[in-house]
């Protein structure tokens, strides 16, 4: 799941990092942080990167749908909602979503996941643009 966050750089932590005293010896326990990067967390790649086992990142997954941040302006949200279903979503927040709406991979009709830009109804990439208007002439028309 690829999450995108507001922040440049933000930090999630599901589990901290334990240190364990036994003995005179210390371990330390690998914690499990959601670390948003250039906007961007991608919990497949973390667990590449770190070595989660696939309950580490579904349960990285599922702290971050369940956060208070998510579907938050100045929080994060799912960047690709096709993943939407695997994991318990929580009560969708109170941004108000692009109407655009497409057909997915599935053949199923999905509303675009980004918020609304300004007091519009679509986000950036789906404004509706008016075309200027600018006479075309005949041999410039192509058929495709
Ligand atoms: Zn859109």
């Amino acid at each position: 799941m690829r999450f995108v966050a507001r922040a440049e750089r933000a930090k999630y932590v599901y589990k901290p990092m334990v240190k364990h005293v036994n003995g005179g010896v210390a371990t330390m326990e690998r914690g499990l942080t959601a670390r948003f990067l250039g906007h961007v967390f991608d919990s497949e790649r973390a667990q590449k990167a770190l070595g989660w086992t696939d309950e580490d990142r579904r349960a990285v997954e599922r702290f971050l749908l369940e956060h208070y941040d998510f579907n938050r302006p100045n929080g994060f949200y799912l960047e690709d909602a096709q993943h939407v279903g695997e994991v318990a979503m929580p009560a969708a927040g109170a941004v108000l979503r692009c109407l655009e709406f497409f057909v997915n991979e599935a053949g199923e009709s999905e509303q675009c996941p980004n918020e609304v830009v300004g007091d519009g109804e679509y986000c950036s990439a789906h404004e509706p643009v008016v075309p200027p208007e600018v006479p075309v002439a005949p041999s410039e028309v192509v058929n495709i």
